[in-house]
């Protein structure tokens, strides 16, 4: 099953010719979620195949507009679309006043309804669950309140054994699910062991979401061990000395956040544009995490478990 991040943009502060500021999209099971919505993202989504229909939540790190400015042009787009299906949108407070403002003045009302979901700043909160998916916010260290976000998918169901299939073919209909969900069946006397006719589950896989902080401790508890972290990585070493007065982060810091998280696969991004390219980062962020890679837009990562 699909759980892919996609790269939408990857620029910090302000977009360049070619270069688009913050916007991701996770695929989880054909299910979109946007992570950002940095200017011209919705341009981006067109151009990169996202069914934007499918779109139904959008979280949002923070309220510099780098990180929300596109949002604005995503719901007009969705009104001329005549969308009906309702969005959620996952901010902190203040971003519902943004967007109802501009509705205001320009004598709209949109045609499908709009929740907003203000996120608790302070603390690790379940900020979504589906049957298939959790949702979790965290604190992160910027200059204004700013969340990271967990991506957990529940436990899969146990898989019918192929070879042993032809066993349970007399049987109602019934038994598959209930072996798939780790129960024994009796029929006719006979006890039906789920530990004999099924195989493990795969592994349920985690994904972190981490924009824009300085290099902190105080969310490393949260992204432990997860299958692929993205962190940013504005600066390189050349200018570490930018991070504590702009509140971001080194891709050397981004890499020694995914080695000491023991997360399985990093990818840094949220560049600065002071740089012709991201070389450097990637080479210093290797030099502590070998398994780092560069969120180019339109790259796509498949969420994988580690191989054991
Ligand atoms: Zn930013
Ligand atoms: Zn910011």
């Amino acid at each position: 099953m699909n759980f892919e991040f996609i790269i939408l943009g990857s620029s910090s502060g302000r977009p360049t010719a070619d270069l688009y500021q913050s916007a991701y999209v996770l695929n989880i099971h054909n299910n979109y979620i946007l992570l950002d919505c940095g200017e011209g993202a919705q341009m981006q989504l067109f151009k990169y195949g996202i069914p934007i229909m499918k779109i139904n939540h959008i979280l949002i790190t923070h309220l510099h507009a780098d990180h929300f400015i596109g949002l604005i042009g995503l719901l007009n787009t969705y009104n001329l679309l005549k969308r009906d299906k309702p969005i959620h949108i996952y901010a902190p407070k203040g971003l519902e006043e943004i967007i109802q403002v501009q509705f205001k003045h320009a004598g709209k009302v949109a045609s499908y309804p709009i929740y907003f979901h203000e996120l608790n700043m302070n603390q690790n909160t379940k900020v979504i669950e589906t049957p298939t998916l959790e949702v979790y916010s965290f604190p992160v260290n910027h200059r204004i309140e700013c969340n990271g976000f967990l991506f957990r998918e529940k436990a899969h169901l146990r898989n019918i054994n192929p070879e042993l299939v032809s066993e349970l073919k007399h049987l109602p209909n019934e038994v598959y699910q209930i072996l798939k969900r780790s129960k024994d069946y009796e029929f006719e006397n006979r006890i039906y062991e789920y530990e004999k006719y099924t195989l493990p589950p795969p592994k349920s896989r985690t994904f972190a979401f981490v924009t824009d902080t300085l290099k902190d401790n105080l969310y490393i508890k949260h992204i432990q061990g997860v299958d692929m972290l993205f962190h940013e990585a504005t600066f390189t070493d050349e200018h570490e000395e930018l991070t504590t007065e702009t509140f971001h982060s080194t891709a050397r810091q981004a890499a020694e956040i995914g080695q000491e998280a023991q997360v399985k696969k990093l990818i840094i991004g949220h560049f600065s544009t002071r740089y012709k390219d991201f070389e450097t980062h990637l080479k210093e962020a290797r030099e502590i995490f070998p398994n780092t890679f560069l969120a180019e837009q339109g790259k796509r990562f498949e969420i994988q478990t580690a191989q054991v």
